[in-house]
């Protein structure tokens, strides 16, 4: 079921729950930013999920919201973790849902990055 993806931020959502370590994950990386970690259910060979560790809802809640020090921070652990697993070279995608009409179902901002095989047209 699509979220909103707009209003207050949901600290009961799975995200959260696995940033404060209630429900397991398959982690790829971790900084002070960022929390990386396998898809449940993948959409390509590579399919990681990489999580602010602070609460935004959407891009937008997002870029509106955290400092330019976080910004960055969760953009060049992204870049890094495309890298890290391969993927510059091959090629990737990088896809970010919000509300409703994207289909976004976990209301914590959060990029989808797909690769390690050739990916259908977009949109995925
Ligand atoms: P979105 O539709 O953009 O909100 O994407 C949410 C993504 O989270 C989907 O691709 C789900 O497969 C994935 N997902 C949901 N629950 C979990 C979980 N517990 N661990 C890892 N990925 C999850």
């Amino acid at each position: 079921m699509a979220v909103k993806g707009t209003g207050a931020y949901n600290p009961e959502n799975i995200f959260a729950k696995i940033l404060r370590g209630d429900i397991p994950c398959k982690k790829v990386f971790e900084n002070e930013w960022v929390l990386a970690f396998q898809d449940i259910a993948p959409k390509a060979a590579v399919h990681v999920l990489v999580i602010p560790k602070n609460p935004y809802v959407s891009f937008i809640d997002f870029t509106k919201t955290a400092s330019e020090a976080e910004i960055a921070g969760v953009m060049k652990a992204a870049s890094l973790i495309a890298s890290d697993l391969g993927l510059e070279e091959s090629g990737y995608r990088v896809i970010t849902n919000a509300g409703e009409n994207s289909g976004q179902e976990v209301p914590h901002f959060h990029l989808h990055l797909l690769g390690g095989q050739p990916l259908p047209p977009f949109p995925v």
